[in-house]
């Protein structure tokens, strides 16, 4: 069993961008309004993640760390409204195998806040009380030290700098679904990229894509989806996000400029040319741009939601 269960880890985690996800998915789920990224030598040498979050109860700290322990799973699993990007329980203790964790956290019932030190099978090793806000702060050192091969590959100047792209492409993607949320994204001290925290989608894509987006949204537009034409089953909603002018789409560092993404329940889906896609996906045809608003506005943005239980995202 320990055996599968180090197995299962190292499946989790295998990339430095994989690390951050996790902790900011997991700052999302705590209703953070603000989450900074932190990064030391491209997060090998440190991923901090800052949240204001609910923050974690300290007695929780002892099983945490040990694999399947997740906070998120209900069984009735309603509309989106507690839709949360975490349900395996399986990342905190993936990380900590492969790193040293500090964490520290307090809630809003707290009287103070605590620090843990974390040891690589997940247990605490000390803990102590210190000043720190509302929230959660993780701080991943270390990354694959103990892990020749994968600290080899991610050290590489090549991996690390794409692995730094990877990144600030997932936040911008958070950016957007997320509008609310202030992110920011720092590197040895440097701001590399930060979101205020906007009133709606947007507000969010405008400011994530830049000026000249979707201040004046040309097209937006909802729909009721039904699957099997059966009104009693679910009910989502579309929204199609379409710019006023076109977009340069290196802020979302994408080569080509005629980029549709499909975002699902929050979550970046699919992403490619719009061409593409229809071959992929024989998307429907009633509300979908035309061939020439493609040619004039290359970027679409789709939004679908749908009641977590009709999606699984452990399937491609
Ligand atoms: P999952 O997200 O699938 O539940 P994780 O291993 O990522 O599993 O996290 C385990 C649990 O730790 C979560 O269910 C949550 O209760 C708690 N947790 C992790 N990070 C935070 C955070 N930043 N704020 C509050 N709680 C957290
Ligand atoms: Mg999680």
């Amino acid at each position: 069993a320990d055996c599968s269960n180090k197995i299962r880890r190292s499946q989790v985690i295998t990339k430095i961008s994989d690390v951050v996800r996790e902790l900011v998915d997991n700052a999302i789920d705590a209703n953070a309004h603000s989450v900074q990224i932190l990064l030391d030598n491209y997060g090998l040498k440190k991923i901090e993640v800052k949240d204001n979050g609910h923050g974690i109860p300290h007695e929780d700290m002892y099983s945490l760390f040990q694999g399947g322990y997740t906070s998120k799973l209900h069984s009735d699993s309603h509309l989106s409204c507690d839709d949360k990007y975490g349900f395996r329980g399986e990342a905190l203790s993936a990380i900590c195998s492969f790193s040293g964790i500090v964490v520290t956290s307090k809630r809003q019932t707290d009287p103070a806040a605590k620090n843990f030190v974390l040891s690589k099978d997940g247990t605490v090793t000390s803990e102590k009380v210190v000043p720190c806000g509302n929230g959660t702060v993780f701080v991943v050192r270390d990354l694959f030290k103990d892990f020749p091969v994968r600290n080899k590959h991610s050290s590489e100047p090549k991996v690390a700098k794409t692995q730094l792209k990877d990144i600030e492409f997932y936040l911008k993607c958070l950016g957007i679904c997320n509008p609310s949320i202030y992110f920011s994204l720092y590197h040895n001290g440097n701001l590399i990229w930060s979101k205020p925290a906007v009133k709606n989608t947007e507000q969010a894509l405008t400011t994530v894509l830049g000026v000249g987006f979707a201040k004046n949204l040309s097209s937006c537009l909802s729909a009721e989806v039904f699957p099997d034409g059966n009104e009693k089953s679910w009910k989502g909603s579309l929204n199609l996000f379409v710019p006023q002018k076109p977009v340069d789409m290196k802020n979302m560092g994408f080569t080509s400029s005629k980029m549709t993404m499909i975002f699902v329940n929050r979550r970046l889906v699919v992403v490619d040319e719009y061409q593409n896609l229809i071959k992929r996906y024989a998307i429907g045809s009633a509300d979908r741009p035309t061939q020439q608003e493609q040619r004039k506005f290359p970027l679409s943005v789709f939004m679908i939601d749908v009641p977590p239980s009709e999606v699984d995202f452990n399937r491609d």
